[in-house]
């Protein structure tokens, strides 16, 4: 089996991950696609369902174990990956997934998240990231850009939005990834490539709250698939080198110009673009190990996958 999670023997399909329960996120909310998308996807892993465990805390997206028919539990605020990481360490057996939100994740359990991914528990995190509280009605979330209009922030928000993926690097996690809701086949791929991976991995999913929030992720959708793609560091890979052999990377500086750039003449608060002609994730990574440098919250892809 899949570290050492037992396989079965069944013949599965989608079906035999849908609970009885009726699914109750509003019509159009990008949590229905990522539910189908782990229900087609959990057969091909061909593990017993009864060994796999899907924990949440509190949000729309924290519904989401009443949703599997696998083992579950919806939990307190902030403190799945905790209740996570005692099931995990104490069974081994079992495949581990925590379902979460932004504000659950980032705000009211922001330190059980950056501590399960330093400890590099083997959890599987998918942090639905919708920018904002959508079960308390659409107040202002940690990741809620600057300027936020909402019922909690009348005249715009003055907080700086956390980028997960930069959080859970600075939190030296083995595996951090980025999706898009509406990418059905990336949401796919992305949650094969963390269901591999041993240890803890960061799946944050861009989600669009058509009530709250709708369209905030629009943006990614112009894209073509080559840009969203990055292709995973391995471990012990060499840092990228660029066209003339030197270290290098692909920043919009603050002129919003694009241009290729040494790493020493990388300054703090450019951003790190992905380099769509030579796919390589390198990039972003050792930018970020720089300090001072977002990743592009546009970019999606596996940033890290260390074993
Ligand atoms: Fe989905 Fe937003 Fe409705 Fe919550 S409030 S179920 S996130 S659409
Ligand atoms: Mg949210």
């Amino acid at each position: 089996g899949l570290h050492g999670v037992p396989t079965s023997d069944e013949k599965q399909t989608a079906k035999d991950y849908k609970s009885d329960q009726e699914v109750r996120w509003c019509p159009g909310c990008g949590d229905y696609i990522v539910l189908n998308a782990v229900q087609s996807f959990l057969p091909t892993l061909g593990l017993k369902r009864e060994n796999i465990v899907f924990i949440s805390g509190i949000g729309c997206s924290s519904r989401f174990p009443y949703y599997m028919n696998t083992y579950g539990m919806h939990s307190i605020h902030g403190r799945a990956p905790a209740i996570a990481t005692g099931l995990a360490t104490q069974r081994p057996d079992l495949s581990v997934w925590v379902v979460t939100g932004d504000g659950d994740a980032l705000s009211i359990g922001g330190n059980h998240l950056i501590h399960a991914l330093r400890r590099n528990v083997n959890l599987k995190i998918l942090l639905f990231n919708n920018r904002i509280y959508g079960l308390t009605k659409g107040q202002y979330s940690p990741t809620s850009e600057v300027g936020k209009v909402t019922k909690s922030t009348p005249a715009g928000s003055l907080d700086t939005p956390f980028n997960p993926v930069s959080l859970a690097l600075g939190a030296e996690a083995s595996f951090v990834a980025r999706t898009l809701d509406s990418d059905r086949a990336h949401v796919t791929e992305t949650l094969q490539a963390a269901a591999e991976h041993r240890g803890s991995a960061l799946v944050e999913i861009y989600q669009n709250c058509p009530i709250f929030n709708d369209g905030a992720f629009d943006v990614l959708k112009d894209k073509d698939e080559k840009q969203r793609r990055i292709i995973p560091l391995s471990h012990g890979e060499p840092i990228v080198f660029g066209p003339e052999g030197e270290q290098s990377a692909v920043v919009r500086n603050a002129a919003g110009e694009l241009a290729v750039a040494p790493f020493a003449e990388v300054a703090s608060g450019d951003v790190v673009v992905h380099d769509a002609e030579r796919e390589d994730s390198s990039f972003a990574y050792a930018l970020s190990r720089l300090g001072g440098v977002n990743l592009d919250p546009t970019v999606t892809g596996v940033f890290r996958s260390v074993s």
